[in-house]
């Protein structure tokens, strides 16, 4: 993607249109801020960060789990074909739509709910963002990349995560790369920090 175009979409993106009460006033602090109950909004300069790593392209399908505020997804789909956004606050998953749509944009689909499966009915996926800390990459989520695709999701536990670039290649294979240390809330679910998955790494 350009990057000089990312900068441009980001610089014009109000964040304080994505905030409530007296957190608007903070909106230009390059920090997470709360959105209500008990989640977050990632800080600015990592969104755009996420965004180029992810590296979405005009055509591109993206999934993307925890939708929390919208701002992230206002980002991905000024440079997508369609953002396939799941967030499983039923509150926050509304009011993201909302302002979505007062924004004009119209290639965002949106479900309310797990997103620990992905979207099977809408795969594969050309890219996939995670804003939400899991403890494994999530099987779902690499089976719905497409061969060449990327997802960018942060692993590990409590305090401190991997931020991770997962590459699948044409011939199938996986790659994953340790971008940076992120600080996320829980991904809530089987792949948790509290879940009860069956399958480890
Ligand atoms: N990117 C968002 C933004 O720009 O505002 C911030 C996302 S916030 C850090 C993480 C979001 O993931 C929260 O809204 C949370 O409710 C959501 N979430 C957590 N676990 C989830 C799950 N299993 N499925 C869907 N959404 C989930």
């Amino acid at each position: 993607m350009d990057k000089k175009v990312l900068n441009e979409v980001f610089h014009n993106l109000d964040r304080s249109f994505f905030l409530d009460g007296p957190c608007k006033d903070l909106a230009s602090f390059d920090e997470p801020l709360p959105i209500g109950y008990g989640q977050t909004i990632s800080q600015p300069t990592l969104v755009v960060a996420m965004t180029a790593l992810l590296d979405p392209e005009p055509h591109s399908r993206v999934l993307e789990i925890g939708t929390g505020s919208g701002y992230q997804t206002a980002l991905l789909a000024s440079f997508c074909q369609t953002v396939y956004t799941v967030e499983r606050i039923v509150e926050l998953a509304e009011k993201a739509r909302q302002r979505l749509q007062a924004l004009g944009l119209c290639n965002v689909c949106y479900r309310t709910g797990d997103g620990s499966e992905g979207w099977p009915q809408e795969a594969p996926f050309d890219r996939i963002m995670v804003t939400a800390a899991a403890a494994i990459v999530l099987p779902a989520l690499e089976e719905q990349m497409v061969r060449g695709g990327r997802m960018v999701i942060p692993v590990g536990p409590q305090g401190w995560q991997d931020l991770l670039l997962v590459r699948k290649t044409h011939d199938g294979r996986i790659f994953r790369e340790s971008i940076e240390k992120v600080a996320f809330v829980e991904l809530v679910g089987p792949y948790g920090w509290h879940g009860k998955r069956e399958d480890t790494e």
